[in-house]
């Protein structure tokens, strides 16, 4: 590093979290990519990223997290060269990220890092650009980018870049466990057996969003990824079904996995299960959600 680069300004993104409520595989395209239809809702568990404007035409990482690449294999910084590239910015950057999103989790950590770098560039750098071009940009980077970029409560389809905003969760609290193992979601999609898809609930959890119907919104959580995870790591499906037994109103995997979570709508509840699972995994986390209706 160049302890001489000038710093000019300094500012701040944080980076949350995404858990899927449901994600629907619909098949197969012929780019490669998988067809899903899944609704994803941001928490609040997030990374922070720094940005320090530099004069120095270069673009630095710094992370304390030894999982974490610092170089273009970071999504960040895949974010920052993008827009240098395709807006001919000549200013340089240095963005430290402060991890505290679990790494390859099932919590789309690398791709909001990616959007948290976006939104934090563009007003670094003075681009001025909107919120939608913005997510245009991410689609390029990877498919949960755009979402990571708006936020909130949204169903996603095409890839998952194509993105409709939905009403925010109910009032609820959600224990979140990461086993130790990390699951490349490349491999998980991959093993897809599309004969035990079953049926697709993203419709309903829409709609039981739209009316703000908590217990609909528990029985419409469903991941299409579970069987091929618990398959291949059956510790993840042990843990989804302690949970269940500790009273929890439901309990699904994120994304690809391992992290599983579980929805509880009374808080004595939620801190009963987050402190019968502390004592048994290291990663556990609760959190507050949405708003009171
Ligand atoms: P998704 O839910 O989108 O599939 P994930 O939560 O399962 O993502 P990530 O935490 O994004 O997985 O990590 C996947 C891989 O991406 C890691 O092994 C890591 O090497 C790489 N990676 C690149 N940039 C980052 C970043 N900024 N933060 C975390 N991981 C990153």
């Amino acid at each position: 590093m160049n302890f001489r680069t000038e710093v000019l300004l300094l500012l701040y993104e944080k980076a949350p979290a995404k858990i899927n409520l449901t994600l629907d595989v619909l098949g197969k395209r012929e780019d490669g990519y998988h067809e899903v239809d899944m609704v994803m809702t941001t928490i609040d568990l997030a990374d922070r990223l720094t940005f320090e404007l530099l004069q120095e035409d270069v673009i630095q990482i710094q992370t304390y997290d030894r999982f974490i690449p610092n170089d273009q294999r970071n999504l960040a910084y895949q974010a920052a060269q993008l827009l240098k590239e395709t807006y001919h910015v000549e200013q340089g950057v240095r963005m430290t990220i402060q991890k505290r999103i679990p790494v390859a989790a099932g919590l789309a950590g690398g791709s909001t890092d990616a959007a948290a770098a976006l939104r934090g560039l563009n007003r670094l750098w003075q681009l001025n650009l909107s919120v939608d071009e913005l997510a245009q940009h991410g689609a390029q980077i990877g498919s949960d980018v755009p979402f990571c970029v708006y936020g909130g409560t949204a169903r996603a389809t095409g890839r998952g870049e194509q993105i409709e905003h939905l009403a925010a969760m109910p009032h609820s609290w959600i224990v979140l466990v990461k086993p130790a193992i990390s699951v490349s979601t490349a491999a998980i999609y991959g093993k897809v057996d599309y004969s035990i898809l079953g049926q697709h609930s993203t419709e309903q959890m829409v709609e039981a969003l739209n009316q703000g119907d908590y217990s609909t919104i528990c029985q419409a959580m469903q991941n299409a990824l579970e069987p091929v995870t618990f398959r291949q790591y059956p510790e993840v499906a042990r843990l989804k079904e302690k949970m269940q037994k500790m009273g929890a109103d439901a309990v699904l995997m994120s994304g690809s996995g391992p992290t599983v979570f579980a929805i509880a709508k009374n808080e004595e509840r939620a801190k009963r299960i987050y402190n019968g699972l502390r004592g048994f995994c290291t990663e556990v986390y609760c959190v507050r959600m949405g708003s009171e209706r």
